[in-house]
């Protein structure tokens, strides 16, 4: 992989094009797609419904193949879907290290690692409980946490807030990006919502309807003391990069 400056990219995708073959033939969903990540980056991709921007993240994860191009990756991938998928049976403990059970990696270091993660985002005393019992904040926040169990080095996160109410969402956001920075993970987020795509992230890829190419992307500076995603929503360049993605997006339609 290629050294800029300091970061190291840790995807890199290269002219990437993607059609299914369906009973009514071709359908084009990715046209010429090409960005790259750097270690500890948060990335948004934004786009309408049904754009491919799920296709993306099953291509960069190797569950879809490109129908032509390049994804190039640097070490393990975590995939955090719009469902929690927790398995109900399952303790919150043996919940978190399923990963590391399934690789029989469930070293002593790896282990402290995850009690510290739950330590730090207050869900240590539901470490014996069963995910019915926490909240759908708490729940998200869990899988999450057994996301980072492997230690990747890249997380993608399909509209993980999705199924949250709002003000909730607003919480969990903040803990979730204080965990990918606290972790130095790089990670791919996909929402269909302008302003967390904001206060969430570092660059924004916008992308038009199906087939999707890349309208744009917008390196997010946000002058903050301390930059949350909360803060974010309150800043001054906040509107600025709203309307331009806003405007961005509605010149498709
Ligand atoms: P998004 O996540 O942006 O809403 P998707 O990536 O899920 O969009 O889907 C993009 C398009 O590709 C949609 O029209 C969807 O119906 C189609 N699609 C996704 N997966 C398949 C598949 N396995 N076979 C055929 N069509 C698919
Ligand atoms: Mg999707």
């Amino acid at each position: 992989m290629t050294k800029k400056g300091d970061n190291m990219d840790v995807l890199m995708l290269e002219d990437v094009n993607k059609s299914f073959e369906t009973e009514l033939g071709s359908l084009e969903v990715l046209k010429n797609i090409n960005f790259t990540i750097k270690e500890g980056e948060i990335v948004s991709i934004i786009g309408p419904s049904g754009s491919g921007k799920s296709t993306i993240l099953n291509i960069i994860s190797g569950l879809l193949s490109p129908t032509s191009g390049k994804v190039i990756t640097n070490g393990e991938i975590g995939y955090m879907f719009q469902k929690d998928h927790l398995l109900e049976w399952r303790t919150i403990w043996k919940n978190i290290n399923l990963g590391l059970e399934i690789k029989k990696e469930e070293t002593l270091e790896k282990q402290v690692f995850l009690e510290n993660l739950l330590t730090k985002y207050g869900l240590i005393d539901f470490k014996n409980n069963y995910p019915y019992e926490l909240s759908g904040g708490m729940r998200q926040r869990i899988a999450l946490i057994r996301t980072l169990a492997i230690q990747p080095s890249l997380l993608l996160l399909d509209e993980p807030f999705s199924a949250l109410d709002y003000q909730t969402r607003l919480m969990v956001s903040d803990d979730v990006y204080q965990i990918i920075k606290d972790t130095n993970t790089s990670a791919i987020l996909v929402t269909h919502d302008i302003s967390e795509a904001i206060a969430m992230s570092d660059k924004i890829i916008v992308l038009s309807k199906r087939p999707a190419s890349i309208i744009s992307i917008h390196e997010i500076s946000i002058e903050c003391e301390e930059r949350t995603p909360l803060k974010t929503r309150t800043s001054k360049e906040f509107r600025e990069y709203f309307d331009m993605i806003w405007n961005e997006l509605n010149e498709e339609k």
